[in-house]
C-alpha cells in the first residue's frame, strides 16, 4: 500500500531476464516448431500496450514459451493471467513467474486448439454482446503454422458466440508473418485483399498495429511479423452462418485473377451451372465482371444472402461439392478409355 493509501501498481519483483531463463533451464528454440522467442522487453511491453488497459483483466497468453510478453502482461496489473503453453519445456520458467506473481498465474500445460475457453474464467466477467467488450483478452505469439487456423477457428466462434466468446466481445492481440496480417486487414481493391480479409472484416474491427523486424526475434525467422488486434463487431456485417459465409467467400477466391462469376459458378452442379450462377449474382446485384479482390464486404453480403436464398428452395445445393463432382468426372472418364481400350483387344 503506498503513503497515499492507494495501492501500488503491481510490478514484478527483480528476476532473472528472460535470456537467463532461456540458458538456466536449455530452452533452445526448436526450428521444426516455429518458435521464436522475443527477449526485449520494450518490445513485448508495446505488443500488450495494442491490447488496451489490462488493469484488473483477465487475460488468456497462448504459446508464452520463455514468457516475455508474459512479464509485460503481469508489469500491466492484470488481475489473473491464463497461460496455456504446449511445449513442456517451459512450464518450470513459467512457474518462477507465476511464484513472482502471487495468485494471478494460472499455467495449463495443454494445447490451444483444443482448450476449452469458455470455462477458464469467472461468469460474472460475462457482457451482453451489444456492451462494450468484457475485461477478457486474448494475447499471443503463437508459431504461423498455428495462428492462422486458430484464428478462423475463432471467427466462427464469434460468430455463434462461442469458445472465448461466451464472455462478450472479448478482444484479440495476436502476431501474424507481416503478409497474412497484411491479408487479414486488406481493404476492397488492394493487392493483398483474400479470403482471410472478407472473413475477419465481416465478423471484427481488426486493426494492423505495427510491424516487428524479423532480426527482433531469437532465433530470427525468415519473415516479418505483424501484430493485429480484433474487436468483435456488434452487428457482423454478413448475417448468415459461418459456414455458408465460408463456402461463398472461398468459392469466389478460388480464381483471383479471373471475374468473380467464375468463383460463383462452382458453387452449382455443372448440369445448371451457367443458370444458377447468373441468377445469384442477378439477385445479389453484384457485376460478374469484377475480380474477387475488388468486391466489398457489402457485396460479399448480398452474394451470401442470395446463396442462402437458393439453399432455402434446394435443400441439395449445399451440400454440393465442386471438387467431388471433378473427381467422379475424371473416374468416369477414365473408366471409358479402359473399356474402349478393352473392347479394342
Ligand atoms: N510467446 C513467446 C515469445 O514471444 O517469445 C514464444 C513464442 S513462440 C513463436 C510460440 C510458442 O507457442 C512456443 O512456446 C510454443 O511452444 C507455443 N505453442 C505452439 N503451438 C502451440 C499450441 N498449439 N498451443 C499452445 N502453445 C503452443
Amino acid at each position: 500500500v503506498a503513503a497515499s493509501g492507494k495501492m501500488a501498481a503491481f510490478r514484478l519483483p527483480p528476476l532473472p531476464t528472460v535470456r537467463e531463463i532461456i540458458k538456466l533451464f536449455n530452452l533452445r528454440a526448436q526450428k521444426q516448431l516455429s518458435q521464436n522467442f522475443l527477449l526485449d522487453l520494450r518490445l513485448t511491453d508495446k505488443i500488450v500496450r495494442q491490447a488496451g488497459k489490462l488493469k484488473d483483466a483477465y487475460v488468456c497468453e497462448v504459446g508464452p514459451g520463455p514468457g516475455g510478453i508474459t512479464r509485460s502482461i503481469l508489469n500491466a496489473d492484470v488481475a489473473q493471467l491464463l497461460l496455456v503453453e504446449k511445449d513442456t519445456r517451459f512450464i518450470p520458467g513459467l512457474q518462477m513467474l507465476s511464484e513472482a506473481a502471487p495468485g494471478k498465474v494460472h499455467i495449463v500445460h495443454g494445447d490451444i486448439l483444443t482448450y476449452k475457453m469458455e470455462r477458464a474464467f469467472p461468469k460474472h466477467l460475462q457482457k451482453k454482446w451489444k456492451d462494450d467488450p468484457p475485461n477478457v483478452h486474448i494475447i499471443g505469439n503463437l508459431p504461423f503454422s498455428v495462428s492462422t487456423p486458430l484464428i478462423i477457428r475463432w471467427l466462427e466462434n464469434v460468430s455463434n458466440r462461442d469458445g472465448p466468446f461466451v464472455y462478450g466481445r472479448t478482444q484479440m492481440t495476436l502476431t501474424f508473418q507481416k503478409e497474412v496480417a497484411e491479408r487479414l486487414t486488406a481493404a476492397t481493391g488492394s493487392k493483398q485483399r483474400s479470403r482471410l480479409s472478407i472473413m475477419s472484416q465481416y465478423l471484427c474491427t481488426v486493426q494492423n498495429c505495427f510491424t516487428i523486424p524479423g532480426r527482433a526475434f531469437v532465433p530470427k525467422p525468415e519473415v516479418d511479423v505483424s501484430v493485429v488486434h480484433f474487436t468483435p463487431l456488434v452487428q457482423p456485417k454478413i448475417q448468415q452462418p459461418f459456414k455458408l459465409v465460408e463456402r461463398v467467400v472461398k468459392s469466389v477466391f478460388q480464381f483471383r485473377r479471373k471475374y468473380c462469376y467464375r468463383g460463383v459458378e462452382i458453387l452449382f452442379p455443372e448440369a445448371e451451372r451457367l443458370e444458377k450462377s447468373e441468377q445469384m449474382l442477378m439477385l445479389a446485384d453484384v457485376d460478374p465482371i469484377l475480380r474477387p479482390a475488388q468486391l466489398s464486404i457489402l457485396h460479399f453480403k448480398n452474394l451470401c444472402d442470395a446463396y442462402r436464398k437458393m439453399c432455402d428452395e434446394d435443400t441439395n445445393l449445399f451440400s454440393y461439392n465442386y471438387r467431388e463432382e471433378l473427381k467422379q468426372k475424371k473416374r468416369t472418364r477414365k473408366k471409358g478409355y479402359l473399356e474402349q481400350s478393352e473392347q479394342g483387344d
